[in-house]
């Protein structure tokens, strides 16, 4: 599909899924590789703002001791907690002044791994006219795979930018892949 820019169109959004340092190497729930989805991310954050499409941060935002974490009985070990260095975007991410942050993960009685699940993020692009959502972050066949799924769902096109994702299990990203392109997202 040719550029970042030339990807683009009225209509667009684009979606950065949970960039934050405890999913990069060093982190508290690091993803192999994660770092490296940041240039890429990078350069189609620049032709967004250029194109004037609008460009949305998700970000995984847990209070101390949440639910998802395996002290209580969840399935991760403690990370992005809020306030924290591990939940900030990771240092060179570009975040534009004109980008909205969508904060997920707060809730105390469960989990929310899609940037849509209870966020108002699907009224959000509904009422701002979005109808193709352009996405990638971290992980691929966590909270990215949920994000599609949920999308998907709600009506939108999704389009899952390859490079810029990587999954926390090579062999559960394969099958997160399967599974948003058979539900009808198109992978570029
Ligand atoms: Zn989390």
């Amino acid at each position: 599909m040719g550029t970042p820019s030339e990807l683009f169109k009225d209509g667009d959004a684009l979606l950065v899924i949970d960039v934050q340092n405890d999913f990069c190497p060093g982190g508290k729930l690091p993803v192999e590789g994660g770092d490296a989805v940041v240039a890429v991310l990078n350069r189609y954050i620049d032709a967004a703002v250029k194109k004037n499409i609008p460009v949305f941060f998700s970000r995984d935002f847990h209070p101390n001791g949440h639910i998802s974490f395996q002290k209580a009985g969840g399935d991760w070990p403690p990370h992005c907690v809020q306030d924290t260095k591990g939940a900030q975007f990771h240092p060179e991410l570009k975040i534009a002044e004109s980008s909205i942050l969508v904060t997920k993960g707060v809730r105390f009685d469960k989990d929310q791994n899609s940037a849509f699940d209870q966020t108002g993020l699907a009224y959000k692009f509904r009422s701002d006219g979005v109808k193709r959502v352009i996405t990638g972050g971290l992980a691929q066949d966590v909270c990215v795979r949920a994000s599609v799924l949920d999308g998907l769902r709600e009506g939108f096109e999704m389009v899952l930018l390859l490079s810029a994702t990587r999954p926390v299990s090579p062999e559960e990203g394969r099958r997160a892949f399967e599974e948003m392109k058979e539900a009808g997202a198109k992978i570029v």
